[in-house]
């Protein structure tokens, strides 16, 4: 596949692969605040574009670019087999494809009882990373979101990198609160851009709102994982991430179980889909 410039991960999936690291059952503390240590030199310098580049200038830029969805319609399933093609250098026997990646974070989801709009989230929640497709960077289609035009976090992971964002020498982007106003809601707050905003923005008018927030914040660990940015959070927002954690579940660890069998498995997801989407949405 043809790579962007500047794309320091071998596969998008390394990203993924480092947090699911990072947060790996049964961690200690100690062995957590060491991520640094599981990070190869590719995820490092991945990180240091991420943090570098994500200005609020560039998410407002990225937003007015994607979020209005005029790069025309397809089917969930067009979009999943386009998806497929992200990788081209990976070993058919022992990688998976990027559906069978969602099959994976879905079949985990579904065997536990959940409810169908939550099975279907697990199925598109990384749907957005055809962002890479379109030509987007890396550091603008994963990493892990934080909010753009106040303080940086220091529960973000590598914060030394915030140092090359031209934002970290703007005082008004640099309080507590920057823009936004205390506990004013997480829907007014920018955050970086990448997979999750542009799949929320996709799929907003079809799903329930707990799986809009599972989409829109999965990538939102200073959040979801270690409570920062809870001045920005309204209570709604505060309920609404109990979702976000629950799913998050099984995004990190549904990860090296069997392959999914995609014919067998196939008719539930089609019925799925065609449940909550028309044939075809916009992208
Ligand atoms: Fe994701
Ligand atoms: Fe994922």
């Amino acid at each position: 596949m043809k790579q962007a410039p500047d794309a320091p991960l071998k596969q998008l999936d390394d990203w993924d692969d480092f947090v699911a690291t990072r947060y790996r059952q049964g961690k200690s503390e100690e062995e957590f605040r060491n991520y640094q240590a599981d990070a190869n030199p590719t995820v490092t310098e991945f990180y240091r574009q991420n943090h570098a580049y994500q200005t609020f200038d560039f998410v407002i830029q990225k937003k007015a670019e994607y979020c209005g969805l005029t790069r025309g319609k397809k089917s969930i399933w067009e979009m999943a087999e386009f998806l497929n093609t992200l990788v081209d250098d990976s070993d058919p026997d022992t990688d998976l494809t990027q559906t069978e990646h969602l099959l994976q974070t879905s079949e985990a989801i579904r065997k536990d009882g959940h409810p169908r709009w939550f099975v279907l989230a697990g199925f598109v929640h990384d749907l957005g990373k055809v962002l890479c497709l379109y030509g987007e960077p890396q550091w603008a289609v994963v990493g892990d979101t934080f909010p753009v035009g106040c303080a940086y976090s220091d529960e973000i992971v590598f914060p030394e990198f915030f140092a090359a964002n031209p934002d970290s020498k703007s005082a008004k982007y640099q309080s507590e609160l920057g823009i936004y106003g205390r506990h004013g809601g997480l829907d007014n707050v920018h955050l970086s851009f990448g997979h999750d905003e542009y799949i929320f923005q996709v799929t907003r008018k079809y799903v329930p709102e707990e799986a809009q927030y599972m989409l829109r914040y999965h990538s939102f660990y200073p959040a979801h994982r270690h409570g920062a940015y809870r001045h920005l959070m309204n209570a709604h927002d505060e309920q609404m991430f109990e979702w976000v954690r629950k799913f998050n579940e099984y995004d990190l660890y549904s990860k090296g179980r069997e392959r999914p069998k995609q014919r067998e498995i196939l008719p539930y997801y089609q019925e799925l889909v065609a449940e909550f989407f028309p044939e075809q949405i916009d992208w």
